[in-house]
């Protein structure tokens, strides 16, 4: 990527600044001389901004907020917590064979990515893997859980009946219930619409030492909202800067984002809508009002689109999964997230000091 670099265009120019100052006259001279100290002084101050800044990011990588234990820990000289900037550090891991990851910065369109694959994955070695991927995470939560510094954010988005509530169920199978927030987002109540767009999700993102998913999330602000014209387009257009902000904030914070957009074909929709109205005991999921959103499919293309596009950041990118294969989806999905969470590389606290040696009282 040929990017401008910002400093280059911002800094002194030495080129023009020599060109000056070798001019024959005294006056010109002279004039050289002060365009001489000036750009002096200028590089000066960029320098100093610069030492700041670098002072500013490395207290954060430092000092990061700990929990007691850490805390306690390195009081008594027994190590620090774990860098809390992922930013600067990204925690993140390539996702799993079959995921096509959006590249930040890109155009991309659903449409270039087979609903239908499998990433060479084979139904009957899928179920063995998917245990083993279990056991990962929940290996790697309890460390998470137990480190309490840095949290894990799942997001789920996908068009009706794309399998978000199954693939929850299916990957966090044995996760600790007590280390885990699942939070589904409806039509926002009134309470919600009298605040910014992004309060009632910020109040939900994960604390420390938590994995949280949002079943749904603030990308609705800018699908369902978009589609069904909720807000003025100019709403929902600056939405997208606020979005990755957003996620920005929470990733020097020490969040760690997983976007996952399950990706089904139209006519797996229709099957998928038409065995729930086979089914009786499927009936509860039936919500005829999905079959008024199946005739926007092209308008929701067209925000999905836009919002993986736009909002696919290199400190958290979208991730779209080809979902029309359960067994396959719920595969690509857990291995990503055990990747991740080993790639956070999350650790148990250090022992208190003094324990050697104690014996419970009987
Ligand atoms: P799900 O389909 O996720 O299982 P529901 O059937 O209860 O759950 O649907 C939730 C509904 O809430 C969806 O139609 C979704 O578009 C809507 N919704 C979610 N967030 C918003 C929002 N910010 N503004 C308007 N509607 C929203």
């Amino acid at each position: 990527m040929s990017k401008t670099n910002g400093k280059d265009a911002d800094g002194p120019e030495p080129g023009k600044i020599r060109e000056t100052a070798s001019q024959g006259d005294a006056g010109h001279r002279t004039k050289g001389k002060e365009t001489e100290k000036k750009a002096e002084k200028k590089a000066k101050r960029s320098a100093k901004k610069a030492a700041k800044q670098e002072a500013r990011t490395r207290r954060l990588d430092d000092h990061p907020p700990s929990s007691a234990a850490w805390a306690r820990a390195a009081d008594a000289g027994m190590g620090t917590a774990p860098s809390l900037s992922p930013h600067r550090h990204p925690r993140l891991a390539r996702a799993a064979p079959g995921i096509v990851t959006v590249e930040p910065g890109t155009r991309f369109a659903l449409a270039s990515v087979d609903a239908d694959a499998t990433g060479g994955l084979d139904k009957a070695e899928a179920k063995a893997a998917l245990a083993d991927e279990r056991e990962r995470i929940k290996a790697l939560q309890e460390k998470l859980y137990a480190e309490h510094a840095r949290s894990l954010l799942v997001v789920f988005q996908a068009i009706d009946t794309g399998g978000k509530d199954g693939t929850i169920r299916s990957v966090l199978e044995g996760v600790n219930p007590q280390g885990c927030r699942v939070w589904s987002f409806k039509v926002p109540s009134a309470e919600e619409l009298d605040q910014d767009f992004l309060w009632r999700y910020h109040a939900r993102a994960p604390g420390r030492g938590l994995i949280g998913v949002f079943n749904r999330s603030h990308y609705e602000d800018v699908l369902v909202v978009r589609v069904k014209g909720l807000v003025p387009e100019e709403t929902w257009r600056e939405r997208y800067g606020l979005i990755n902000d957003f996620e920005r904030l929470l990733t020097l914070s020490g969040t760690t984002i997983l976007k996952f957009f399950l990706h089904i074909s139209k006519d797996e929709q229709k099957e998928r809508l038409e065995a729930r109205l086979e089914d009786p005991d499927k009936h509860w999921k039936f919500d005829p009002a999905d079959l008024t959103e199946r005739k926007s499919w092209d308008a929701y293309r067209t925000a999905f689109d836009d919002a993986l596009s736009r909002c696919s950041t290199p400190y958290a990118p979208w991730h779209v999964v080809p979902a029309n294969r359960k067994w396959a989806r719920n595969l690509m999905v857990a291995r990503t997230i055990a990747d991740t969470l080993e790639a956070m590389d999350p650790r148990f606290p250090p022992a208190r000091e003094g324990l050697a040696g104690l014996k419970v009282p009987d």
